[in-house]
C-alpha cells in the first residue's frame, strides 16, 4: 500500500532521509520510532507529499508519486496526477490543524466538496456517520475552539477519513494532549486498525506501538535501522540506538 524506495532529503546541507526503505502492506498498522530529528515527521511528509523528495521511488496503492530518474535525481508526475496520488493519503498532525473559522461538520466536508467534487449532502452524511464513529455527533455545529484537545484530534481523524483515504499517517497525534486526553484518541486509532485501516503512526505511546502495531520501524539519522515485527522488536531490539530508546521510554 506504501511503498518507499531508496528516499533521501535533504534540507539545504542537512541530509535528514538518508536512503529510506519502507514497504507497508494493506490493513498494515506500522509504528514509527526514533530519537528527536531522526527523521519521522519528514518521512511522513514526504509520503504525503508535504515535501518534495530528492531521490529515490515513493508509490501509493499501486501509484507512483515519484520515481527516481536513475541519475540522482526524481521525476515527479504532472501537478493533477501528484494531487490525485496524494489523495490516497490521510494526515493527521499533532496540533490537530483544524480550521478554526470552521464548524466540526464544515471542518469533515470541506475538502470532500472542494477537492473531491462531492455532492454536498453526500459529504455531510458521510461527516455525520464518522462523527458518530469517533463519539462526536452531538459536536457537529460547534467551532474547533470550543473541543477538548481529544476531541479536535478525533475530528481531525474524522476529518482525514471523510477523504476516504487508503492509508492513514498519524504524526505524533497524542503529544499535545494532557495524559487523561490521550485514551480517547488511542482508542479511536485502536478502531481503525481493528477495521483493518492501514496505518503509519509516529508516536511515543510505547503501549500503543507494542499493543496496536504490527510492525515497528525504529529510525535513526536518517534510517530505517530497525524493522520488525513489533513484538519482537518490544522484546529484544536490536540495533543499539532503538535498545536506548525503549529504555529511556519504558
Ligand atoms: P521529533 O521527534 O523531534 O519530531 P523527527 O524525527 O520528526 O523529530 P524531523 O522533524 O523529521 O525529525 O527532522 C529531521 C531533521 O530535519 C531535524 O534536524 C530537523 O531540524 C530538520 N528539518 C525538518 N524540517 C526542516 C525544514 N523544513 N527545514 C530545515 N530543516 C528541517
Ligand atoms: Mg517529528
Amino acid at each position: 500500500m506504501v511503498s518507499a524506495a531508496g528516499v533521501h532529503k535533504r534540507f539545504g546541507a542537512l541530509h535528514v532521509l538518508r536512503g529510506v526503505d519502507l514497504e507497508v502492506a494493506r490493513g498494515e498498522v506500522v509504528a514509527v520510532l526514533g530519537a528527536s530529528g531522526s527523521g519521522k515527521s519528514t518521512l511522513l511528509r514526504c509520503l504525503n507529499h508535504l515535501e518534495t523528495v530528492d531521490r529515490g521511488t515513493i508509490r501509493i496503492a499501486g501509484e507512483t508519486l515519484v520515481a527516481d530518474d536513475g541519475q540522482g535525481g526524481v521525476r515527479y508526475p504532472a501537478e493533477a496526477e501528484v494531487r490525485r496520488v496524494c489523495r490516497h493519503t490521510g494526515m493527521v498532525f499533532q496540533h490537530f490543524n483544524l480550521f478554526p473559522h470552521l464548524t466540526v461538520l464544515q471542518n469533515l466536508i470541506e475538502a470532500p466538496v472542494t477537492v473531491k467534487k462531492m455532492p454536498r449532502a453526500d459529504a455531510v452524511a458521510l461527516a455525520e456517520s464518522l462523527l458518530g464513529k469517533v463519539g462526536l455527533a452531538d459536536k457537529r455545529d460547534v467551532y474547533p475552539n470550543r473541543l477538548s484537545g481529544g476531541q479536535k484530534q478525533r475530528v481531525a481523524i474524522a476529518r482525514a477519513l471523510a477523504m476516504q483515504p487508503e492509508v492513514l499517517l498519524f504524526d505524533e497525534p497524542t503529544s499535545a494532549l494532557d495524559p487523561e486526553l490521550t485514551g480517547e484518541v488511542l482508542r479511536t486509532m485502536r478502531e481503525l486498525a481493528a477495521e483493518h485501516m492501514t496505518m503509519l503512526v509516529v508516536t511515543h505511546e510505547m503501549a500503543f506501538a507494542r499493543e496496536v502495531a504490527h510492525r515497528v520501524v525504529f529510525m535513526d539519522g536518517g534510517l530505517i535501522v530497525e524493522d520488525r515485527p513489533a513484538r519482537e522488536f518490544f522484546a529484544s531490539p536490536r540495533h543499539e540506538r532503538a535498545r536506548a530508546f525503549l529504555e529511556h521510554m519504558l
